[in-house]
């Protein structure tokens, strides 16, 4: 916890009352202002779990004051930061500080909010430290801090505020615009030669000991055996659904370019051997005789991966969508690999009438701006995913009623989950 008190000051031109009549009014109002903080709470990730608990009933931090947690910057005159701020949310949480009334204060919860934490190395999006953007009056580290420090953290703040703590460095910075150093990568140097002098000085006390105490026999620790438990039978999953084979005959009688992914075969009857090759590969015990036979040993867990041509990706899509038997109503998922020779555009369907899905894969070329047709006009759910897969992968979905980025910022430069993607001025590389 780090004491700011000695870096308070009242705003220029003013000067504090130091005696007379007016002292004990400013203690007065030191002491309200303490003790009626108005949080508004920024719970970005895990710690906000901490910080909910610290107003919940078991530690319920209206004893301290902080009785009215609010949800708008204009009624607040604390914020607490508990959890990872990204760069998108960090130009967010400048505009609520800059909202606030004053005198207002912050405090940082927790590893992400202070330093970055875990997110500090090799990551493109994570802001690394509040204080780049706003300044911090308490920081609180753990991860995450448990609701007694983040209690002890506003008592701390209760008495810089106090003591005439008012904070006039209202500065806001643009995200991430200074320099990125490494000051972890100075303090584990640091940290080593300190380890290397706790290991020498732990082997000089063990010798000593064992001079001290020639008999000590050091001590026997008991291992409990654990309990052995019968074996539970894997409950079955029920049967639902079309199987695999009888869904490929179906498409692959429509779109004859069609592929399983992984398998180089495209007939129905070779999609079953070739599957049932892989169930006897996972040690399926019984010979298996017949086609049908192969597919039911596959059982119900494998799902078809068809892989699609451009042309007939959205033709595909709209017959799983429509015919009468397969009746993939569901869009669970669109996404994208990159393969550094291609990209694919993966499709996950599901019929939630019947229950079985199909899972569809489309190649496209590695080039700047690769492009491919919309779902949008099919599964109103597309639009987000498409979002998404441009905004990561740069993919570009003709069609689309309103292509944008979907987490970042829209000057971020690149797609950050191609493979080539770089950000050295951002990015801090580890060290080890
Ligand atoms: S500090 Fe730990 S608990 Fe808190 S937001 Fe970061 S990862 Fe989650």
């Amino acid at each position: 916890m780090i004491d700011k008190s000695a870096e308070f000051s009242l705003p220029p031109g003013l000067v504090p009352p130091q005696s007379g009549l007016l002292q004990p009014v400013d203690w007065i109002v030191g002491w309200a202002r303490a003790n009626s903080l108005w949080p508004l709470v920024f719970g970005t990730s895990c710690c906000a779990i901490e910080m909910m608990a610290t107003g919940a009933s078991d530690n319920d931090w209206a004893r301290f004051g902080l009785e009215v947690a609010r949800a708008s910057p204009r009624q607040a005159d604390l914020i607490i930061l508990a959890g990872t701020i990204t760069e998108k949310m960090g130009s967010r949480l400048v505009t609520l500080h800059e909202q606030m009334p004053g005198p207002k204060y912050v405090i940082a919860m927790g590893a992400c909010t202070i330093s970055g934490g875990p997110f500090y190395y090799d990551n493109y999006s994570v802001v690394k430290g509040a204080d780049r953007l706003i300044p911090v009056d308490v920081y609180i580290p753990g991860c995450p801090p448990r609701p007694e420090a983040l209690l002890y953290g506003v008592m701390q703040l209760q008495k810089l505020i106090r003591a005439g703590g008012w904070r006039n460095s209202i500065v806001h910075r643009p995200v991430n615009v200074s320099p990125i150093t490494d000051p972890m990568a100075e303090t584990l140097k640091e940290w080593e030669v300190i380890e290397a002098k706790k290991q020498e000085e732990m082997k000089e006390a063990k010798e000593r000991f064992k001079l001290e105490n020639p008999d000590y026999k050091g001590v026997v620790i008991k291992r409990i055996v654990a309990p052995k438990y019968d074996e539970v039978a894997p409950t079955p999953r029920p049967e639902r659904g079309l199987a695999q084979a009888e869904i490929f005959a179906n498409l692959s009688e429509r779109f004859p370019s069609l592929r399983v992914h992984a398998l180089p075969e495209k007939s129905a009857e070779k999609v079953a051997d070739n599957v049932a090759e892989v169930a006897t590969e996972t040690s399926v015990e019984k010979p298996i005789e017949t086609v049908t036979e192969k597919i039911t040993a596959m059982g119900r867990e494998y799902v078809l991966d068809v892989a699609v041509e451009p042309a007939d990706y959205l033709p595909l899509i709209r017959h799983l969508r429509d015919d009468t038997d397969l009746q993939l109503d569901y869009l669970i998922e669109l996404t994208a690999i990159d393969w550094k020779d291609r990209y694919d555009v993966v499709v996950h369907l599901l019929s939630t009438d019947k229950g079985h899905k199909v899972f569809v894969r489309c190649a496209l070329p590695h080039v700047e701006a690769p492009e491919i047709e919309s779902l949008s006009s099919l599964f109103a759910g597309a639009n987000w995913h498409e979002r998404e897969a441009y905004d990561f992968f740069g993919i570009r979905f003709t069609g689309h009623p309103d292509l944008r980025r979907l987490f970042l910022e829209d000057d971020f430069p690149g797609h950050p989950l191609r493979k080539d993607f770089e950000y050295p001025e951002r990015v801090v590389k580890r060290p080890y």
